[in-house]
């Protein structure tokens, strides 16, 4: 029987905080013909010589109409790894509690783990990449506050099953934060839909993929309005600058543009799954539902260098466990692709 209390996982420290109050959270009631004397900025008008809103409202509005999940679900950060971070911050305390982390998998679980001194659980995937569900059941205990699903999973491209996933939400006493950054890619729906089915849900998604916008570095949580009224709490005030918010936004508005460009890439990594199905020391290339192929190849390390040597740089992921000579490679443009076949092709 599941065991979650959203208030028994918040860290003392948190729980008990008064966050800061900062001039534009204290004044919201905007009218652009006031005067602002009130966060000693420079009164100079440039665009961008005013602080942003902390709350980011007009583009919480335009995420929600898209996603179809309330603004108060809603928390952005300075990139995932921001969310991610703030995750770890209001939930573990360090040298007491502990995530758990599905390798291979994104690095960044670990690395924040180790940033905030909270103790890493791995439970490695299955050899078909799927989850050890009564493993990572078995492995928790009271001190286990998040675990991490990266579906689908980078590096090894897959989706979990909704069964599995399920399951784990159901039955793991602390948060389930499933990393959604390369959902735009894949034929399945987004676990947003099902947010007001499970309390301690949390689903991750980014802007620096599909959406084509890495350099703005944002990133979105969807939660409860509970955890994200934790989340809250601790966040930088003013951690989603203006240009990255005007420019969201504007991005948000070419729907259009987006659908035509993901089709696009979708098209471009089948069209580049059937020629390496011709390079013969490529031994294996696993099915994805992202925008990268992960290969496993004769030799990595030598292949990494030789695409190296011809102008082409790709990801080595053989150091992750299971992914022995594994090479990943991200879907690019028609021309792209067709330069790295004819490279591979000849060496
Ligand atoms: C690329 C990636 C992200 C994106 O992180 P940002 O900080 O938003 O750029 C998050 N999770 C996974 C699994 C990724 O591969």
């Amino acid at each position: 029987m599941q065991n979650f209390n959203l208030t028994n996982l918040i860290r003392a420290n948190v729980k008990n905080l008064a966050p800061y109050s900062s001039a534009r959270d204290e004044f919201t009631d905007f009218d652009a013909k006031m005067i602002f004397l009130d966060a000693n900025e420079n009164p100079f008008e440039t665009g961008i010589n005013r602080y942003p809103d902390p709350q980011q409202k007009s583009l919480k509005v335009k995420l929600s109409e898209l996603k179809g999940v309330s603004s108060d679900s809603i928390l952005l950060g300075n990139g995932s790894d921001e969310v991610l971070d703030l995750l770890f911050r209001a939930f573990c305390e360090p040298y007491k509690d502990n995530v758990i982390t599905l390798p291979p998998t994104y690095g960044m679980y670990k690395v924040l783990a180790d940033i905030n001194a909270v103790e890493n659980r791995e439970v490695l995937l299955m050899n078909d990449f799927s989850l050890n569900v009564s493993e990572i059941l078995r492995v928790q205990d009271a001190n286990s506050k998040l675990l991490f699903i990266c579906s689908p999973n980078n590096p090894t491209g897959n989706l979990f099953s909704e069964k599995d996933i399920s399951q784990l939400i159901r039955s793991f006493n602390g948060l389930v934060v499933i990393d959604e950054a390369y959902i735009d890619f894949a034929n399945s729906e987004s676990w947003i839909n099902r947010l007001s089915e499970f309390e301690n849900l949390v689903i991750t998604q980014t802007f620096s993929k599909a959406y084509g916008m890495a350099g703005i570095r944002l990133g979105i949580c969807f939660a409860s309005s509970k955890i994200i009224e934790v989340l809250n709490k601790i966040k930088p005030p003013y951690n989603i600058n203006k240009l990255t918010q005007e420019k969201a936004l504007s991005i948000l508005n070419k729907k259009e543009k987006l659908e035509n460009e993901i089709n696009l890439l979708k098209a471009n990594k089948d069209n580049l799954l059937k020629q390496l199905l011709q390079v013969n020391w490529i031994q294996k290339i696993y099915p994805s539902s992202a925008n990268f192929l992960l290969l496993k190849v004769d030799n990595a390390a030598k292949r990494y260098k030789q695409l190296i040597d011809a102008g082409i740089v790709v990801r080595n992921r053989s150091t992750q466990p299971l992914c022995e000579n594994t090479l990943r490679i991200t879907v690019g443009t028609k021309e792209e692709n067709t330069k790295l076949i004819s490279v591979l092709q000849n060496i």
